[in-house]
């Protein structure tokens, strides 16, 4: 049954091999902040629907940035969302019928959300995830570059650095008016706190990453 709708499927990057039955996809999004990462989520998720296809989408209840149940751009752009904080409730959510999976912000899960992941993909499922591969710091974030690594497809997105106009592959944080340093906190009380997309010669930050560390 569920081989037959993966099979009528326009889209043809599902992998089978014979007989055996039909695995799925894994698709990463990444790139900074700005990048249209989610925009780039929303655009593939309408063209599935646009194909007749069942499509379901997540986003993680930390990102305090979007409303709940919405993925949204910065372009303006929406799409209806369940917003969860354990990735594990994500399979209670999968009918047996649904072809499509995306995930906004996979960075904010758990790391049990790999493997939820994996198995979706596993099941014969196309999962578009999407995340901030570094972060503020220019450091590897969290989930991402394993998901990067066992994904079918990665695609990094730049943004516009927006104190030069060129291509930015990284996110500055800024702090109460001044780029956040190496050491600081994740999150800090109290702080105003701002984000930009900048390239790698307008991008300020104390250090440099020590990388054994972040491995
Ligand atoms: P992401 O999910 O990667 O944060 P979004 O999809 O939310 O990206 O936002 C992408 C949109 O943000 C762009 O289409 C553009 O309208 C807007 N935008 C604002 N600032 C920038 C920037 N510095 N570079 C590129 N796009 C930007
Ligand atoms: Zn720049």
């Amino acid at each position: 049954m569920e081989e037959k709708s993966v099979n009528s499927s326009p889209y043809k990057a599902f992998s089978g091999c014979g007989s055996k039955p039909l695995k799925g996809i894994l698709e990463v999004i990444c790139g900074p902040m700005f990048s249209g990462k989610s925009e780039e989520l929303i655009r593939r998720l309408r063209r599935a629907k646009i194909a007749q296809q069942k499509v379901i989408s997540f986003n993680p209840h930390s990102d305090t940035r979007t409303a709940l149940h919405t993925i949204a751009s910065h372009n303006g752009a929406s799409l209806e969302a369940i917003t969860i904080s354990d990735p594990l409730t994500i399979p209670i959510h999968i009918a047996h019928d649904i072809e499509v999976i995306g995930i906004d912000e996979v960075q904010f899960f758990s790391p049990e959300i790999i493997n939820v992941v994996f198995d979706l993909v596993e099941q014969g499922k196309r999962v578009i995830v999407t995340g901030l591969n570094l972060d503020f710091r220019g450091v590897p974030f969290g989930t991402i570059p394993t998901f990067m690594a066992i994904a079918d497809t990665v695609t990094k997105l730049s943004a516009i650095c927006i104190v030069c106009g060129a291509d930015a592959y990284l996110t500055q944080r800024i702090v109460n008016g001044t780029p956040a340093r190496y050491d600081d906190a994740i999150v800090k009380p109290g702080a105003q706190e701002a984000y930009q997309a900048r390239c790698r010669s307008c991008h300020i930050i104390d250090k440099k990453p020590v990388w054994q560390k972040t491995l």
